[in-house]
């Protein structure tokens, strides 16, 4: 063994922990070579190396005589020298950081061949032709990749040796032809180069590693880090390995291999193999490969002894393994491992069954699924075909596959729905007027905004499929149709089928693939190993996770589904959509009140219609804890649009005192800043009659709901707070309210009053709010707007985009909770609260309660509960159990 020294580790000195400064490749060769298997010898050169070429624009002093000293190990143990003219070593040069990434410096085999040395590897390994075909791929790969000749002109000059031969496979090129090509590709070389192709082996390696430093900074490498996240100061290892020959003849070959099926999670081998063929074959699909399996029948020997490595490196990562390797003249080499990618549903299969086998323990097994993975398992997808190509892409902004007709407007679709008519609405965007076209519309397209716009959040919170920011789509409502920029016009009745997991949008039905984990989830019915999996895992994740998980459900329809998908009781009830449709003419007139007493009729008339709704809700609930929020947004919202209502007055034939009125009152109640103005908390100050109205609704359904048996558990949340006065004065009112029901009704009212937090004040005075407040509930969407001081709709489609390309945010604040900003307040405020009232309750009812990153942040944060759309409960169940976890290393399933 030799010492190791400061850049350059021999494969055998390193190990698996190693992949900082071996990067994940070298740390496999290592470790596969520390556990006897049969992996080619060779050394790496560390990423420390790499960073300090990178910084100081040259490799470290001392690193020629380290490759030089390494190499002369290598030389003696393999009884070769590198490039020597009658029997030479040949290495290859391979790039690899800590972790995979596309665009970094691709392999250049057979480093070491020259003029000369070709014909002592064609006398050595007795093959002619395969000498000058390893030079040839030298020549292409360095010509291509070191000296930066265009790839291109070397595949031209293989395809004229072809046609003049007028063959296809590069097998039918002979030793001569071959010859040929290597002096046409050295000609090409110095044509583009103006320099010779480096006869000195030495020169050839060196180059190559310093060509794979530098690629950590090509564009492809850049971009990719910056997607994923990846520091941009890690840098690269260079692995340089000892060729072995998968190309010298049908007794040889290479494949990868995988100790499990990695699209399914299947037990078994599974993998490619492709005979007579080196490396890159397999990939560039030079030639088809063919199953694994069949190398049990050309070279059981071989198979064999890969099934045994395949064990042991299972056994060893307790992983998913993915494995490269080659035969030389039926002896085996592994050239690569790593723990494999996987589908989402090998990773949950996968997961199970090494927990199954014991390999896994139950903690670890959950560790190893995520909710990203069980998003993509809930929804229905397409079965697609390769001939289905998409008319558009979008953002994918809500998961799920549905077909419908078009429709370009909200009563449209409600118009077909009610006619039995599955619907697509496309719009240019959406506002709260969509609302009951969304509902009734099997999927919602749009041409603008993203991940956080109206449309994508509302149909997130709906379960409905949601592409947005198709941007190519040229809509246009007034002639009902769309352009795609290939010319399609696409009309008012056509069928779409639209992709929100993958935010494609396709011309006509595609079949529909049912979710058999969507469906398992709602039914707790187990179907087959994936669902198994996936109900182990859940059931796992209950019975570790700290934080409870509740709905955001406004109906006793959506109340009841999130019950049934595991919601521990409702966090956000909103009482908003209560109003709207036949109702709004009621609210129309408790809005245009000229009296108290025109009010409280209005008033009055709303009660029963609130009740009803509550006592639905309740009763689907029954047992659990209901948070109702009451009335929030600004009353305009309920009006009609101020421009709609001037044209209608203007057109009209007869003036229309009503519309006047409403007119007035919309004028009236204009506001520049609706988001910051009168709402939540202060709207229940200001319009008499309001708390006590909703209030009482709450209160009487409590009591119908004990009438008949039931055990209703309403808490009622006051929006908006921003000062301990609003909710005293607010809460005062409830209680006064509640008091007077149970009196009424001798029925003890039991109902706990909280507030949101949702400004800033509201968090950094939290110890004041917490003396009159039974609960907290972060309102995070409008606690990243207060914070943030943007206004989400307004954002979204202007400077996000830039924001996120800048790196100005990593992700949409509105997606995952900012951490530093919005979460340091609500950290401060759960301190603060429950240093004056231990029993605070507190809890999350923003879309961030469904949302991976952000719920182990609110369980490190301490909450009790996260509350989220019915069909991130699952999601948030999982998620929650994973964050109780600890000193488990989860998978990263990038
Ligand atoms: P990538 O990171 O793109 O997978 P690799 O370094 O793994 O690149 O190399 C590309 C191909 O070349 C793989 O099929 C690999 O197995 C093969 N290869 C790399 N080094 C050698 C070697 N020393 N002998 C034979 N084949 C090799
Ligand atoms: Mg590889
Ligand atoms: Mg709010």
């Amino acid at each position: 063994m030799s010492t190791p020294t400061t850049y350059v580790y021999e494969f055998a000195d390193g190990n698996r922990e190693m992949t900082g400064l071996l990067g994940g490749k070298g740390a496999g060769l290592a470790e596969m070579t520390r556990l006897g298997l049969p992996v080619p010898p060779g050394f790496t050169v560390t990423t420390e190396a790499c960073r300090i070429y990178l910084e100081t624009g040259q490799e470290p002093p001392e690193l020629g005589v380290e490759v030089a000293r390494a190499l002369a190990g290598l030389e003696r143990a393999m009884g070769r020298d590198l490039g020597r003219p009658d029997d030479p070593l040949l290495v290859s040069v391979r790039s690899g950081a800590r972790f995979s990434m596309p665009g970094m410096m691709e392999t250049i085999l057979d480093i070491g061949l020259n003029d000369a040395s070709v014909a002592g590897l064609a006398k050595a390994s007795g093959q002619e032709r395969f000498a000058w075909d390893s030079y040839r791929r030298l020549l292409q790969m360095f010509g291509h990749t070191v000296m930066g000749v265009d790839g291109a002109l070397f595949e031209q000059a293989i395809g004229a040796h072809k046609a003049a031969l007028s063959v296809t496979d590069d097998h039918a090129l002979d030793a001569a032809e071959l010859a040929a090509l290597v002096e046409e590709f050295q000609a090409i070389i110095r044509r583009e180069t103006g320099e010779d192709f480096p006869q000195d082996p030495f020169e050839q390696l060196y180059r190559a590693v310093r060509a794979v430093f530098a690629s950590w900074n090509s564009e492809r490498a850049r971009v990719y880090r910056h997607r994923e996240h990846i520091p941009e100061d890690l840098g690269t290892a260079v692995n340089i390995q000892t060729m072995v020959f998968g190309n010298l003849g049908p007794d040889s070959g290479t494949g990868v291999a995988f100790t499990r099926d990695p699209a399914t999670g299947e037990r078994g081998m599974y993998g490619d193999y492709l005979p007579d063929a080196q490396g890159e074959d397999v990939v560039a699909g030079v030639r088809d490969a063919v199953p694994l399996a069949e190398l049990k029948d050309l070279d059981p020997r071989a198979y064999a002894e890969l099934g045994d490595h395949l064990r042991t490196l299972e056994a060893h990562y307790r992983d998913l393994c993915d494995v490269e390797f080659t035969v030389e003249r039926g002896k085996l080499w592994i050239l690569q491992t790593r723990v494999g990618k996987r589908t989402a549903e090998a990773a949950f299969r996968i997961a199970h069954d090494l927990q199954d086998e014991g390999t896994l323990t139950a903690d670890e097994s959950l560790g190893r699924v995520g909710g990203t993975e069980l998003t993509r398992l809930m929804f229905p997808t397409f079965a697609t075909r390769p001939a289905d190509v998409p008319l558009a892409h979008g953002v994918p902004a809500s998961p799920g596959a549905a077909v419908g007709v078009v429709v370009f407007d909200s009563e449209a679709a409600v118009r077909r729905a009610a006619d039995g008519q599955h619907t697509v609405l496309v719009r240019r965007e959406t506002t709260p007027d969509d609302l009951p076209g969304m509902i009734a519309a099997q999927a919602v397209l749009t041409s603008r905004g993203g991940k956080t716009s109206h449309a994508a959040v509302v149909a997130r919170g709906m379960g409905k499929v949601c592409v947005c920011g198709t941007e190519a789509l040229a809509i246009d409502p007034a002639a009902r149709l769309f352009t795609t920029p290939a010319g399609v016009v696409v009309r008012e009745g056509d069928t779409l089928s639209v992709d929100g997991t993958a935010g494609t949008v396709y011309p006509g039905a595609l079949p529909l693939a049912p979710s058999e984990v969507g469906r398992c989830l709602e039914t707790g019915e187990d179907t087959g190993p994936l669902t198994e999996a996936v109900l182990s895992a859940l059931a796992h994740a209950d019975s570790v996770r700290r934080l409870e998980v509740r709905a955001n459900a406004d109906t006793p329809e959506d109340a009841a589904r999130a019950r049934r998908l595991g919601a521990q009781g409702i966090g956000l009830c909103r009482t908003e959509h209560m109003f709207l449709g036949e109702r709004r003419s009621l609210v129309e007139a408790m809005i245009l009140a000229r009296d108290d007493g025109a009010r409280e009729q209005a008033l009055a008339a709303l009660l029963p219609l609130q009740r009803e709704d509550f006592t639905g809700i309740l009763k689907a609930m029954d047992g659990l804890p209901v948070t109702i929020r009451l009335l929030d947004p600004p009353l305009h919202e309920f009006l009609p649009d101020r421009t709609e209502l001037a044209v209608r007055i203007a057109r009209a034939p007869h003036p229309d005192a009503h519309d006047r009125d409403l007119l007035g009152a919309v004028e009236r109640m204009h506001e520049e800043n609706p988001m910051l103005g009168l709402r939540g908390v202060r709207l229940g100050l200001a319009v008499p009659g309001l708390v006590t109205m909703q209030v009482r609704a709450v209160a009487e359904a409590v009591v119908q709901r004990l009438r008949e048996g039931g055990r209703p558990r309403a808490e009622i949340m006051i929006p908006l707070v921003g000062a301990v006065e609003e909710l005293r004065l607010a809460r005062a009112e409830a209680e006064r309210v509640l008091a007077e029901v149970a009196e009424e009704t001798g029925q003890n009212l039991d109902c706990p009053i909280g507030t949101m937090i949702e400004l800033p004040r509201a968090a950094l005075t939290a110890g004041r709010i917490a003396a009159a407040a039974d609960f907290f509930s972060f309102g995070t969407n409008d606690l990243t707007q207060t914070t943030w001081g943007l206004s989400r709709d307004d954002a979204e489609a202007s400077f996000f985009p830039l924001y996120l390309e800048k790196g100005v945010f990593a992700t949409s604040p509105f997606e995952t909770l900012d951490q530093e900003g919005v979460g340091r307040l609500v950290e401060l405020a759960v301190e603060a609260g429950r240093a004056v009232n231990a029993r605070l309750e507190t809890g999350v009812c923003g879309e961030h309660g469904g949302d991976p990153e952000s719920i182990h942040f609110f369980h490190r944060a301490g909450l009790d509960y996260v509350s989220c759309s019915p069909l991130r409960i699952p999601v948030a169940r999982l998620e929650a159990g994973r964050a109780a976890l600890t000193d488990v290393t989860t998978s990263d399933s990038r």
